[in-house]
């Protein structure tokens, strides 16, 4: 490929050289003219508006005022020198200020000519003053006015002080621009171009910085971000279509005995309308022959366990074996007991590996997953180790694990000789469509989006640290009607020693207000032995106890009906889905829940908003999405894969709708030419390649 002037190392460029260069490469990333070209506004400011200086306020953004400077001196030497100028109009005066340049700019500035200024607005001594403020002579002939979208671009101390703060940035763009511009290369196909109404590459570079109204501006953006979101779906989409082509999965073309007999006489309840859906999508796909890879989301108690306890039916009706796998130990033996109950009435046989299983009785369990004599395997990650061999494993569900890592997923793959076991992977934090579509894209998605009838909502309340002593009356009032309780205190990291403190402060608080013999209390946290922790979570779950106090171990999948509240301390340090998740605990007998979030008085505005959320819906994707606001994407899926998510102007939690457009697209288009080998497709196959080199390691399937 001949080389362009877009390849051009950056420190070539003027106005920018070696030392600026090095910051941009550091903090930016911006190592090209291309990438220079493509470090994008991240706002505008209507430089059509004028202000009044005495409509000047200190917090506001960006101003722009017509005036003249009456006065202006330096001040101090040598490295603290700076030049302090009055600006005035009809309606009053600002002082400006300037730290460099002071030399430089003192004999240029004119008295009593008018400029126009723009600049951001700071509070300095009581006084609103604006540092290095932009100001243009008026007069014939100078356009400075004329622009009247201005870019704003970030930058940083070290870069503004050395020239390139968002104005500097400006300026070498527009320097630039011309000089590129015959280079910019189109990268959609025309059919892509002409059926969205997009504006051409080109145009679109040329408006996000330089806009020449805002209509010119929202289209050069919604350009810019389709085809940055489209290029991540074509490659996700073709993820998943080489997967399902290359990766021949196990058919399960028989409804035999176990699953029509468990369905028929042993079913405790009616599946919900959500359920029936999900189960017909998974035997759809299992009866073809395909590899299903599947990510099955459903709000917590909507119901997921049944759902797979039918698809391991499923498997075994046709000649294989299942394994259910859950995060803790305390979950995988919720699940055996209950799955053991509902198997072995069919003649089925369960078994349970776990780390605390003891080896003899391993042992056995090893023998009989090899013979074939187990059916389903219970258990924790224990059952990935490579001692665990299978005869005939053809499925593998993953319970409330959505970021199982890439290798634990190989592991599984080996599990059988003949072929790649199916993956059904259950969670109960709601990933937004948005994100679902870009993280998981190449996997199939279902979603239970219904919950079973009868359950009463959880109320759910917000009360401040001075209402302590009436939740305690209320914890009497509620176990002296028999229910449980829990009570959750935060654990983070960083804060792990002032945590354990807090808890324990609470615990003795709660010990004295709760005391024995009356009441019992388990406690549980992380630095219990193993052992301990189930014993008291186990006291906890027979009844023994009525109060569970402790940290978010007790977060996921945990089901004790018979608690009806779930109290958090300190609930502003918690994110939405674990406030959601810690509420998903009650709610799961037949009495009315209460989810109360207790906070000191001082809570910030994000914390207010997320007690409000939680106060006000129990929609845990309504949630997930208001989540996706406040924090962005990166956050939510964790920091292992955020480099996908290094977008240049595509924002996932605002630009939902586009992801969907540029899905859609995408899928069209493979759909007509799977390897994009089409001439009339010759120029997304070209960018395609270049992303996908650039972006080398990022799929998650390997
Ligand atoms: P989760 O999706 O959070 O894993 P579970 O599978 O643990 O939810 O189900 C929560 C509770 O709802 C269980 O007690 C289960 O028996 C019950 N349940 C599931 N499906 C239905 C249904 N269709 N009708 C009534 N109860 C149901
Ligand atoms: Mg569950």
């Amino acid at each position: 490929m001949s080389k362009s002037i877009l390849d051009t190392p950056i420190e070539f460029l003027k106005g920018v050289g070696p030392r600026k260069s090095e910051m941009l490469k550091k903090d930016f990333r911006i190592f090209t003219f291309a990438d220079f070209i493509s470090f994008y506004p991240f706002r505008y400011v209507d430089r059509s508006k004028f202000y009044r200086i005495d409509e000047v306020k200190s917090d506001a953004a960006y101003v722009q005022v017509i005036g003249q400077i009456t006065s202006f001196t330096k001040v101090g030497k040598g490295r603290v020198k700076r030049l302090v100028a009055t600006f005035a109009d009809p309606s009053g005066a600002i002082e400006l200020v300037w730290f460099k340049g002071v030399d430089w700019i003192s004999t240029n500035l004119k008295r009593n000519k008018d400029y126009i200024l723009f600049g951001k607005p700071t509070i300095f001594n009581r006084k609103i003053n604006i540092v290095h403020p932009d100001l243009d002579l008026v007069e014939p002939g100078n356009k400075a006015t004329t622009t009247k979208l201005q870019a704003i671009y970030s930058s940083t101390e070290k870069l503004s002080a050395s020239g390139l703060n968002s104005k500097g940035i400006w300026n070498v763009q527009k320097a630039l621009l011309p000089r590129i511009i015959d280079e910019i290369y189109e990268t959609l196909s025309d059919e892509v171009i002409s059926s969205l109404k997009l504006i051409s590459r080109k145009e679109a570079i040329k408006n996000i910085h330089f806009p020449e109204n805002i209509e010119m501006l929202n289209r050069a953006e919604f350009r810019l971000k389709f085809e940055e979101l489209f290029f991540v779906q074509l490659q996700m989409i073709r993820l998943k279509i080489t997967r399902v082509r290359k990766l021949k999965g196990f058919k399960f073309p028989t409804v035999g005995n176990s699953f029509n007999k468990f369905y028929k006489e042993q079913l405790p309840f009616e599946l919900t309308n959500a359920q029936k859906k999900v189960i017909k999508e998974i035997r759809t796909d299992l009866a073809q022959g395909m590899h299903m890879n599947r990510l099955l989301q459903g709000d917590v108690g909507s119901g997921k366990t049944i759902v797979a306890v039918l698809i391991m039916l499923l498997a075994i009706d046709n000649g294989f074996q299942a394994a259910l796998m859950a995060p803790t130990e305390i979950l995988a033996n919720q699940h055996n007991v209950a799955i053991k109950e509902m198997l072995e009435e069919l003649g089925l046989k369960v078994g349970l590996l776990t780390g605390s299983v003891k080896k003899a009785q391993r042992k056995i369990l090893h023998e009989q997953l090899e013979s074939g004599e187990i059916n389903v395997l219970i258990g924790t990650h224990a059952l990935i180790e490579d001692k665990v061999v299978f005869k005939n494993l053809g499925l593998v569900v993953i319970d409330e694990q959505h970021r199982f890592g890439v290798a634990q997923r190989a592991k599984l793959w080996k599990k059988n000789e003949n072929g790649i076991p199916h993956i059904l992977v259950m969670t109960a934090t709601p990933i937004p469509r948005t994100l679902a579509m870009t993280f998981y894209g190449d996997l199939d998605v279902s979603v239970i989006d219904e919950l079973p009838p009868g359950r009463k909502p959880i109320k759910t309340i917000h009360r401040y640290d001075s209402s302590r002593l009436n939740i305690f009356g209320f914890m009497k009032t509620e176990i002296e009607k028999g229910r449980q309780i829990y009570m959750v205190y935060p654990l983070i990291k960083e804060s792990e020693k002032m945590d354990y403190k807090d808890l324990m402060d609470g615990y003795e608080s709660i010990s004295r207000a709760f005391p024995i013999p009356e009441y019992q209390i388990s406690i549980v946290h992380g630095q219990m032995k193993a052992a301990d922790k189930d014993f008291e979570m186990n006291r906890f779950i027979k009844g023994e106890t009525q109060i569970l106090v402790g940290t978010t171990v007790i977060e996921v999948g945990i089901n004790v009906p018979n608690a009806s509240v779930m109290i958090i301390e300190s609930a502003e340090r918690f994110g939405l889905p674990q406030l959601h998740q810690l509420r998903g605990r009650v709610g799961r007998g037949a009495d009315q829940s209460y989810c109360i979030m207790i906070t000191g008085i001082a809570v910030g505005d994000d914390g207010k908003l997320r007690m409000k959320t939680m106060v006000n819906s129990n929609d845990g994707f309504e949630i997930a999405e208001v989540d996706l606001k406040l924090r962005g994407p990166g956050d939510l899926m964790g920091t292992q894969q955020s480099g996908i998510m290094d977008f240049k102007i595509a924002d996932l939690g605002r630009d939902g709708q586009i992801v969907q457009v540029a899905r859609d697209k995408a899928n069209d288009i493979l759909k007509d030419d799977p390897n994009l080998a089409k001439p009339e497709n010759g120029m997304m196959a070209i960018e395609y390649n270049v992303i996908a080199k650039g972006r080398k390691g990022w799929s998650r399937i390997s």
